[in-house]
């Protein structure tokens, strides 16, 4: 079986969303949230390819900006849309390349092995400092993660360390998280030791996912159910 960190988390977000996701294959409907994203991740992505230069990221962010968030971001009735708006705006005006740093390779999809499976995944980033030290980088959308929150958000890059780790011979130095909307750069240095915690939780969650027969709901977080989940829209569960 394929595995990817989307697939993994998702199973502990809501194993019915994952059910209907991955088992029963429904096509799910996305979200302004994740348009938002995308909008900027295809920036950073055409200027690490030179497809864009440094002083066009600003207007290519207004422009696309306005073509493709075409109704108002809602979040508990709140329109966000200003406010996303000038985050984006101030993330652009103070960029001033990769912070020093080499892009080895921009969107790079990998494959590896992982037990008797594969794990597949995007890495936004990969880039190198002047020592040679390989850094792997996410932009995140998603406001800077909390101190409880940050460990168990980096199994993600910690999960790409592996695909670098096959690719280059070495792990990664660092695990960045570009929180573009807080203009925020969250470094986290690569720990051997929770990256080895990491595959085994991995592995142990395929277990979980492999031996699980009831997918049950999990309408506990009200802002996931209403605003992420691709089944918001026609959830039986949804409160
Ligand atoms: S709306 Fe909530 S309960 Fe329903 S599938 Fe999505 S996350 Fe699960």
């Amino acid at each position: 079986m394929q595995y990817s960190y989307s697939k993994l988390t998702s199973f502990y977000e809501c194993p019915y969303a994952f059910y209907r996701n991955y088992q029963k294959h429904e096509q799910g409907e996305s979200n302004l949230f994740a348009s938002y994203g995308i909008l900027v991740h295809s920036i950073l992505e055409r200027y690490a390819k030179e497809e864009l230069k440094l002083e066009e990221l600003l207007d290519e962010f207004t422009s696309s900006f306005e073509m493709n968030i075409d109704e108002p971001i809602i979040m508990f009735g709140k329109d966000l849309t200003p406010s996303y708006f000038d985050k984006g705006v101030t993330f652009f005006s103070n960029f001033k390349g990769f912070w020093g740093l080499t892009p080895l390779e921009s969107e790079y999809r990998f494959e590896v092995e992982l037990g008797n499976n594969t794990f597949i995944g995007i890495i936004d980033l990969i880039a190198q400092d002047d020592e040679g030290n390989i850094i792997v980088i996410d932009h995140k959308s998603s406001s800077k993660f909390s101190k409880k929150d940050l460990k168990s958000k980096s199994k993600q890059l910690y999960l790409y360390a592996k695909a670098v780790y096959d690719k280059y011979g070495k792990y990664p130095t660092e695990l960045w998280f570009n929180h573009f909307k807080n203009d925020y750069i969250e470094k986290i240095k690569f720990d051997v030791r929770f990256y080895e915690e990491t595959i085994q939780w991995a592995l142990d969650t395929i277990e979980k996912i492999e031996a699980c027969l009831e997918f049950e709901p999990n309408s506990d977080d009200k802002f996931y159910c209403s605003y992420l989940c691709d089944y918001r829209n026609n959830c039986e569960y949804k409160q």
